[in-house]
Parts: C-alpha cells; sequence; structure tokens
C-alpha cells in the first residue's frame, strides 16, 4: 500500500487520511558535513526513520522538503540556510492544508537541532488555533539515547550520523575521506554550553567545534548496524510516542467531563 502523500492519487490521499487522520513529516537540513557525509544527511536520516514511523503506524507520510534552520553553518559550501519565517512558513502551510485534508494528528520526526525551536512554535500555534495534536520525536536525540551503550555519539558528521548515511545509501559514504577531526581549544566546553538543558549559551559557527566542520567518529559506524538503523530507532520513537498519546487522550478525556 502506498503511504507517501506525494506517490499517492488523490482518493488514495483522502483513504489514507480517513484511516488513521495521522501524518508523519520528515524534517532535517541541507548543510556541510565535512569531507565525508553528504549535505543532507539530516533529512535523508529524519526521511528514514519517518518513512518507517508512518508505515508501523499505518500512517500518511507526506514529504517536507530537505532545507531546515542551520545558521552554523551558513556560508560553508554544502549549506543551505532557511530562514527561521521561511521554515515556519512552509511548516505552517503544509500543516494547515493536512488538517484541511483531514489529519488530526502530527508527528514530526526531525533529525537538526537547529529546527527545534522553530518545530515548536509551529506545534504549539497550531494545536491552539485548530483542533489537532503535535507529536515532536526528535530522532537523533532517540538515536543519541539507544545507541549511548553500544559507543555510538550523536556528533557532527559522527558515529550515529554516518550510520544514519550507511542505512540510507553506502555510496554516499566517504569514510577513507574524513582523516581526523581537529578541534579548536574550548571546543569541548562550548559543545556542552550550547547543549546544556538548564544555563546556556549559543555559538554562531559550527568552527568554534570544530575546525573541519565535523567531529566524532564515523568508523563507529559498520554495515551490519546500519541494516538495523531505521528499526532500532522507529522503535525507540514508537515506545515513547504511546506515552505521549496516551496523555494526550487523558487530557481530552478529562476535558469532555469539565
Ligand atoms: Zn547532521
Amino acid at each position: 500500500m502506498r503511504f507517501d502523500l506525494a506517490e499517492m492519487t488523490s482518493p488514495e490521499a483522502a483513504e489514507a487520511v480517513a484511516r488513521s487522520r495521522t501524518a508523519v513529516l520528515p524534517i532535517g537540513s541541507v548543510e556541510q558535513h565535512g569531507p565525508h557525509l553528504p549535505n543532507g544527511t539530516d533529512t535523508y536520516a529524519a526521511e528514514l526513520v519517518a518513512r518507517e514511523v508512518a508505515d508501523r503506524l499505518d500512517a500518511m507520510y507526506v514529504p517536507f522538503g530537505p532545507y531546515g534552520v542551520t545558521p552554523i553553518h551558513a556560508g560553508h559550501p554544502g549549506t543551505v540556510n532557511l530562514r527561521r519565517e521561511t521554515f515556519e512558513a512552509l511548516l505552517t502551510d503544509i500543516c494547515t492544508e493536512l488538517i484541511r485534508m483531514g489529519v488530526e494528528t502530527f508527528v514530526l520526526v526531525n533529525w537538526h537541532e537547529g529546527n527545534i525551536a522553530s518545530m515548536n512554535a509551529v506545534a504549539t500555534d497550531l494545536q491552539d488555533r485548530f483542533d489537532c495534536t503535535f507529536v515532536a520525536a526528535q530522532a537523533c536525540y532517540v538515536a543519541q539515547r539507544l545507541y549511548r551503550e553500544d559507543g555510538g555519539e550523536l556528533t557532527h558528521g559522527g558515529g550515529i550520523e554516518t550510520l544514519a548515511m550507511l542505512a540510507h545509501d553506502p555510496a554516499l559514504v566517504k569514510v577513507e575521506r574524513a582523516g581526523e577531526p581537529a578541534r579548536p581549544p574550548g571546543a569541548l566546553e562550548m559543545d556542552a554550553m550550547r547543549r546544556s538543558h538548564e544555563v546556556y549559551g549559543f555559538i554562531t559557527d559550527v568552527s568554534e567545534l570544530a575546525t573541519d566542520g565535523w567531529y566524532g567518529n564515523p568508523g563507529w559506524a559498520t554495515p551490519d548496524r546500519a541494516a538495523k538503523f531505521a528499526a532500532v530507532v522507529t522503535d525507540g520513537v514508537l515506545d515513547l510516542l504511546g506515552d505521549v498519546l496516551k496523555a494526550r487522550d487523558t487530557r481530552r478525556s478529562l476535558q469532555e467531563k469539565e
């Protein structure tokens, strides 16, 4: 059965919406990923997981487009940065159309940290304006948690991102060109600073973290691990997604009683 909106006919789309009322959108970015990974790494990773999530939920997969909000990579060859306004307008328009089509639940499968603030803003805004539910699935963080014990790290162009690209298309992975990552003084502290959940700061260019625009251990990724990548990360997403939807249903039934 077709589940990609762009590949469906109009009657097939109507049927797909009526079946699950759920749309799954992949969100990533096109940005430099060093000499060994494609610029579209984040988008391909998001698409891989989102397709599997949509398939398992019997939901509709809705292509978003490859670009994201990525000012820290702007100006480096291969990067295309969307302004926040552009990204938010695009996401708002796509989701509004889907709501008109009958979609009630949105699962945004994201693989790029720079999109998170804008994603959250659009999701809360649309949920406020329409009778719909948004769920954000930060697939990159799910992967980070799941692979941590096994030595996998979520770094820009590192092990987990290389794994995702091996899973997508091994011909796009050129680990032999990676060399050793070079990090400027203070890079570890800068990375910890920007990723803290309590008191945190911001960086303006990826060179503050990595001299050549990437860091980590691409060699960690193996074909064996890659074969299971989409299934493993999707399992992780779906485990938590159930809890989020249950919380929504509880809230709804409480509201109905009021
Ligand atoms: Zn990436």
